[in-house]
């Protein structure tokens, strides 16, 4: 018996981990950190090495399940599911019109190159237009924030960990959530290891979080006041160390309107809404603009707030108003991951769409999607309701607020396909699970 040794790697996150599988007889029966792989380089978290164990789960579904007229789950063929899928969207179209289908999109899906092309290639050519996302609850400020400052959603300049003196991490906790929209499989150790050789490593965060136990320090802030807190602090450097002279000269535009917006922000008055002394923001903004390099991060925590796109504004602004943008050791500015791909949204019009709901983002393309939490009122319309939806690793149910709202919601569906690995509680109301 000759087992085969096979790299692979990890599909959960962004650093899309190394791992080495080892196969008999056609079964996965090992799953190991690939030591020899260049970027992860032996690490996987627990999420990557569970992977056997998920593979081989007896629950994890492996073949298309129908719900019966007795609403009990029954395993058929592909070519029914599909057949029968593809029948009863045809009749609801036919119907209703291509309004009457939408897709739900979750998070899993992002780490799968293929999936944008080949399903949105499927709703293109159907002429479906109502596309929701889970990215609407915990990024979508990033998208749109990039979008105004760079003209492209992709452009994220990242922290330039290894090499900067000062980190300034806002609203995530590395040592747990492995730091979003940036490859770093082991966040802590690059962290630790800028400790070690004497940069500054900066948690604002309103919680005592585990990352601070291993390396850096949290300056507590009080929830949802991180705008406040940017704005207070490039106010802070205006006043006194002053913006960088050659970024401005370079790239700056519209400084004026900025310096207007920036006057209502004293630090005095940040101190009160933010509940950081004023002495320490003072600090914190004359550290981050006179260190040699300075980079600068923020993620969940300010993007789901009420102010997530004017935080990330606000964030490339400190970055790049201090020289930060582009240097070694602050945040590298990338041409963005689709450079060439109109996909990125980099110079498409901004169009908005009048709806029931207030004028709403065109959804398409990479970053923008009709809000997840109008999802069940997008359903219950009374004028071109959604009839007909597709739910792809994702689990509405329980990640958009309103649950019960969500549940009578999906409830009244004619036609609901939910594509996971495993039954979930959205796919209770399922007409279809197709194992994905
Ligand atoms: S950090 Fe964990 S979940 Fe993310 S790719 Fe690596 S092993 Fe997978």
């Amino acid at each position: 018996m000759t087992d085969k040794i096979q790299r692979t790697f990890c599909r959960v996150c962004e650093p899309a981990c190394g791992l080495v599988a080892t196969v008999r007889d056609d079964r996965l029966i090992a799953l190991a950190p690939d030591r020899e792989h260049p970027v992860s380089r032996g690490f996987v978290c627990n999420k990557g090495i569970y992977g056997l164990d998920i593979h081989n789960d007896p629950d994890r579904l492996t073949h298309p399940l129908k719900r019966t007229a007795a609403g009990e789950f029954v395993p058929v063929s592909w070519d029914e599911a599909l057949g029968d899928i593809a029948a009863r969207l045809k009749a609801l179209i036919e119907k209703h019109g291509t309004g009457a289908v939408a897709s739900y999109t979750g998070n899993p899906t992002a780490f799968n190159a293929l999936y944008g092309p080949s399903f949105g290639s499927f709703m293109r050519q159907l002429g479906a237009r109502k596309f929701f996302s889970s990215g609407t609850q915990d990024c979508s400020n990033k998208f749109a924030g990039s979008e105004a400052v760079f003209g492209t959603r992709t452009l994220h300049p990242l922290p330039d960990i290894d090499r900067s003196d000062y980190i300034l991490i806002i609203g995530e906790n590395p040592a747990v959530s492995h730091m979003s929209f940036m490859s770093l499989p082991n966040p802590m150790e690059h962290l630790k290891a800028a400790v070690a050789r004497g940069a500054r490593v900066i948690y604002v965060n309103p919680r005592r979080i585990e990352s601070a136990s291993i390396a850096g320090e949290v300056v507590p802030i009080r929830p949802d006041t991180d705008v406040y807190l940017l704005a207070g602090m490039l106010h802070e450097i205006d006043r006194t160390t002053g913006f960088d002279a050659e970024s401005v000269r370079r790239h700056g535009r519209n400084l004026d309107d900025l310096r207007r917006f920036l006057a209502d922000y004293p630090i005095e008055r940040v101190a009160r809404v933010t509940a950081i002394p004023a002495e320490q923001i003072r600090a914190l903004a004359h550290e981050f603009a006179t260190a040699s390099s300075a980079c600068a991060h923020m993620s969940t925590g300010v993007n789901m707030g009420r102010q997530g796109t004017l935080a990330y504004w606000l964030l490339h602004m400190l970055v790049f108003l201090t020289g930060n943008l582009g240097r070694a050791g602050g945040n590298f500015y990338s041409q963005g991951f689709y450079a060439r791909s109109t996909a990125s949204g980099r110079g498409a019009p901004e169009e908005f769409l009048e709806t029931p709901f207030g004028q709403i983002r065109k959804p398409g393309g990479v970053g923008i999607s009709l809000p997840g939490t109008l999802m069940a009122d997008y359903i219950t319309l009374q004028d071109d309701p959604i009839r007909a939806l597709f739910v792809n690793s994702g689990n509405p149910v329980l990640s958009i607020a309103g649950e019960e709202r969500m549940r009578a919601a999906l409830d009244g569906l004619d036609l609901l396909v939910c594509v996971d690995i495993y039954r979930n509680a959205t796919a209770e109301y399922a007409d279809y699970i197709l194992p994905a």
